[in-house]
């Protein structure tokens, strides 16, 4: 496949060259951006490490004080295309001359009708499909749950703990990743309950995990109320965990024969990251509802619900979004999809596989690596304290992100002690490796 850094350029010569620091993260701007920050920003926010970023390009960004750094968080699995990718800056750019706003709410337009015959083209359920746009992950998890009660009449939903599907009261009610995310909030939406996510590395089974469903129904839940089973087919914020083969294929009969939605949350696992434009597609299962954001877009705010045709019955005036599916938003979006579909979703799977098979070889040299998993560019690798007892390090996963950072590394965990490998899906193989020795360097040095 094609080079997808252009080194031959001055800029492209400089991102090779990260990591690049010229004074110790974060140097002194940054620590006044970060005091700046810190008088008038909302302490909500959760930053792991001092980066203040000012420009970035593909798989390296630079920051304040001209440090560059390997960028394998992609703004939180965001920037698919890498950040700043000519093509989506040239189609926000010819957007943005043309028409910034109109509202898809009143009005109509060009672009959000390409994109919406785009992704329906792209479907992965059953039938023809719908979509709805909204801003974020969180108003599209939202506007499946309204379409999942309103279309059904039920007002419950199950989830799984694990599971995150953002903030807002709806979507908080359904997310259950770290407690400090609910405290104080509640009472949250009633008629959500919550299962255990099956996962391998931890005994889960399918076997288990279907009697804890057929449980709930028959205890909590009666299944003629549940409008629709929400989960993710990867657990992103939860630790990238996976769940085992089969278990998709036994809750979509079980949602089959309760006439129960199957909700697929693919905020993050969706838009190529695992080497298929859907997670879900590397099982044999068809969802009813599918909720996208994050890279849809290469980092415009974008946020879009996907639902089967018939699904989709609410009158004008039922739901909507002023800012949703923006012009801008919506040619980035095209503009993605296209580099997806000529070659990322290709080297997810290339480059991916790569960066796994190195994780797993790392694990004879280091013990506190308990598990490596993933599909394409959504890797995980989980930090334990022995491998016997699987006792999560979760000091231990938070200092090597640190120390990462201040090596030139911008990498993310999730879960309570995993480390998420989700870089740009233009990462080469030589950038890979850059990452990759910074990560085994900072392992030794922390962990032996
Ligand atoms: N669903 C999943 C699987 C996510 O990972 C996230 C964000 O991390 C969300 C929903 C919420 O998205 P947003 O932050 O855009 O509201």
């Amino acid at each position: 496949m094609a080079q997808l850094t252009d080194t031959t350029t001055k800029k492209g010569a400089e991102a090779a060259k990260a990591p690049d620091l010229r004074v110790a993260p974060p140097g002194p701007k940054a620590k006044d951006w970060i005091r700046r920050d810190a008088a008038t920003i909302s302490p909500s926010y959760t930053r792991s490490y001092g980066s203040v970023i000012e420009r970035g390009e593909g798989c390296t960004v630079w920051d304040v004080d001209g440090n560059a750094f390997v960028d394998v968080s992609a703004g939180i699995a965001v920037c698919a295309t890498g950040h700043c990718h000519p093509k989506v800056v040239k189609a926000i750019q010819d957007q943005a001359a043309r028409l910034i706003h109109m509202s898809g709410t009143d009005f109509y337009y060009p672009s959000q009708i390409e994109l919406a015959e785009k992704l329906t083209s792209l479907w992965p359920g059953a039938g023809s499909a719908k979509v709805f746009y909204g801003n974020s992950g969180a108003e599209a998890i939202e506007a499946g749950m309204k379409l999942a009660r309103y279309h059904t009449g039920r007002p419950r939903y199950i989830a799984f703990r694990g599971g995150f599907h953002g903030r807002t009261f709806g979507a908080l009610s359904l997310t259950a990743s770290k407690a400090i995310q609910r405290k104080g909030f509640g009472p949250l939406l009633s008629g959500v309950t919550h299962l255990a996510f099956p996962d391998p590395y931890r005994d889960g089974t399918t076997e288990k995990s279907l009697s804890e469903l057929e449980h709930v129904l028959d205890t909590i839940a009666p299944p003629e109320e549940v409008a629709a089973i929400v989960v993710e087919p990867i657990q992103g914020e939860g630790g990238y965990v996976i769940p085992p083969d089969g278990w998709f294929e036994a809750i979509a009969e079980v949602c089959k024969r309760h006439g129960i939605l199957l909700f697929v949350d693919e905020v993050q696992s969706g838009m190529g990251r695992t080497g298929k434009m859907f997670a879900i597609e590397h099982t044999s299962v068809k969802p009813d509802l599918v909720a996208l954001a994050k890279g849809i877009a290469s980092g415009m705010p974008l946020g879009v619900l996907l639902a089967r045709g018939d699904l989709m019955d609410w009158e004008p005036g039922a739901h909507a979004s002023t800012f949703g599916g923006n012009p801008i938003a919506c040619r980035a979006a095209l503009a993605t999809i296209e580099l997806l579909e000529s070659g990322l979703m290709e080297n997810a799977r290339e480059v991916g596989g790569y960066i796994r098979g190195r994780l797993e070889s790392l694990m004879d040299e280091h013990e506190a690596i308990g598990d490596v998993r993933g599909r394409g560019l959504m890797i995980g690798a989980e930090l334990v304290e022995d491998r016997q007892t699987k006792k999560r390090a979760k000091k231990l996963r938070n200092d090597i992100i640190v120390r990462c950072f201040e090596k030139g590394l911008l990498i993310l965990g999730c879960g309570p002690n995993t480390i998420r490998w989700a870089p740009p899906l233009v990462i080469d193989r030589e950038t890979a490796d850059r990452a990759l020795e910074i990560f085994e360097n900072v392992l030794t040095e922390m962990a032996g």
